[in-house]
């Protein structure tokens, strides 16, 4: 059961303040050197411009069609599957669209029961629903595919259509939305405790494109019922996923900046569906994963980035939070020519679905005294230092799928 509160668990500590997605690394990895973009970011940051020229180099080399890209290799092309699919999801009139004229009757009380159900039945495995708070909005557009001329645009992208606001780089994002329905969808232990490899990229690429569909699947049978709803995923997100789900009470912001679950750790990507569809919202948890990240820091330990801090929390945008190092993280992941997901791997929260494991998050989330020697036992069982899992079978023929490229 989860431990319903009612606030969330993380500390407001003075103004809530909106973030800009273009301040976001993977906004800034994006920048194309001497673009129009690029140039008017970094008049305005100068400071970045050295970091941003480094995770840019890693990004621009792994593009299909771009000078700088080499050909792709069997490894690399299973990401490139994956990935390159969900660009077409992130089309502003595949999110977003027309809503019917006519609006349905709603008790919401039923509908949100109903939503969930279909939102399980489209193969979402954790779906809570929250109230949006308006300072989870970006302020700002940020990230790719929606420049003109740009290589990531998706195939057959012709510009964005007109009458769409928010959705072109720099253009300002108003969603003015009253609910956030916040899925959950978890990753093939298997594949992710390869992690950095071409198979957890491609294992985390899956699950974005899968969790883009069934979130673009939601929101057009929202929009039919007569109500505004836009779907938020990897390729085009107008609003905070973090926030947004803790808020819905699908579980707690650890140490590594992931959302921790009860059920499934930190082993699961988000997307949601935002709409003024009335709904009867849900309460954030308390886990306990607050005390019980000040006592494992197994994650910073093992985080081969160097990019999760072991010390105390701090302020940002107004919420008291460990703040992970976003440019470290994506300077790691370029370095591999790959997704890293070690944070995700070793956390305690994270490990198979069994009983054991659910006892185990039952007395952590109870009996705040055992946490520090649930941090030690976690050790004794799973080893304190990470240990990359081997390929299966059927990824074994990918001749490069652990193969690092270097280039820093
Ligand atoms: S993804 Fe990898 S590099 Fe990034 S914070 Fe997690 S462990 Fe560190
Ligand atoms: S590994 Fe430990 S410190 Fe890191 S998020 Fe998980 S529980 Fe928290």
């Amino acid at each position: 059961m989860a431990q319903e509160v009612d606030r969330p668990t993380y500390q407001v500590g003075g103004k809530l303040q909106r973030s800009d997605e273009r301040d976001n690394v993977f906004a800034r990895e994006a920048l194309l050197p001497g673009s129009p973009e690029e140039i008017e970011y970094h008049s305005r940051h100068p400071d970045l411009v050295n970091v941003d020229r480094r995770l840019a180099k890693h990004f621009f080399g792994t593009l299909p069609g771009h000078s700088r890209s080499r050909s792709c290799s069997a490894g690399e092309a299973l990401p490139e599957s994956v990935f390159g699919s969900v660009a077409a999801l992130a089309l502003p009139d595949v999110v977003d669209g027309p809503v019917a004229a006519q609006k349905a009757g709603i008790d919401p009380v039923q509908m949100a029961r109903t939503i969930k159900a279909i939102a399980r039945q489209l193969r979402a495995s954790l779906v809570r629903i929250g109230p949006l708070n308006p300072a989870w909005v970006y302020s700002h557009r940020g990230v790719w595919p929606f420049f003109d001329d740009y290589p990531p645009n998706p195939p057959a992208f012709d510009g964005v259509p007109a009458g769409y606001q928010g959705l072109e780089y720099g253009d300002p994002i108003e969603i003015e939305h009253r609910y956030a329905i916040s899925m959950g969808f978890p990753q093939t232990p298997a594949l992710i405790g390869t992690s950095p490899s071409r198979l957890s990229s491609f294992e985390i690429g899956r699950v974005y494109a899968a969790s883009a569909l069934v979130a673009v699947e939601l929101a057009r049978y929202i929009r039919a019922l007569g109500y505004p709803a836009r779907a938020h995923h990897l390729r085009n997100y107008g609003v905070l996923l973090v926030p947004v789900a803790v808020d819905a009470g699908l579980g707690e912001i650890g140490r590594c900046g992931y959302v921790i679950n009860k059920a499934l750790g930190t082993n699961f990507r988000l997307a949601c569906v935002t709409t003024d569809l009335p709904l009867a919202v849900d309460k954030p948890v308390d886990l306990g994963v607050q005390d019980f990240c000040e006592k494992c820091q197994k994650c910073a330990h093992n985080c081969p980035g160097r990019a999760i801090p072991v010390g105390d929390k701090v302020e940002v945008r107004g919420v008291r939070r460990w703040q992970i190092d976003a440019e470290k993280c994506l300077l790691y992941w370029g370095s591999q020519g790959a997704a890293c997901a070690v944070c995700q791997v070793v956390c305690p929260w994270s490990k198979p679905s069994a009983m054991l494991h659910k006892l185990v998050a039952e007395i952590a989330t109870r009996i705040p005294a055992a946490r520090r020697f649930l941090v030690k036992a976690d050790d004794w069982v799973y080893g304190a230092t990470y240990k990359r899992s081997p390929a299966p079978d059927w990824a074994l023929n990918q001749c490069d799928l652990n193969s690092s490229r270097s280039g820093e």
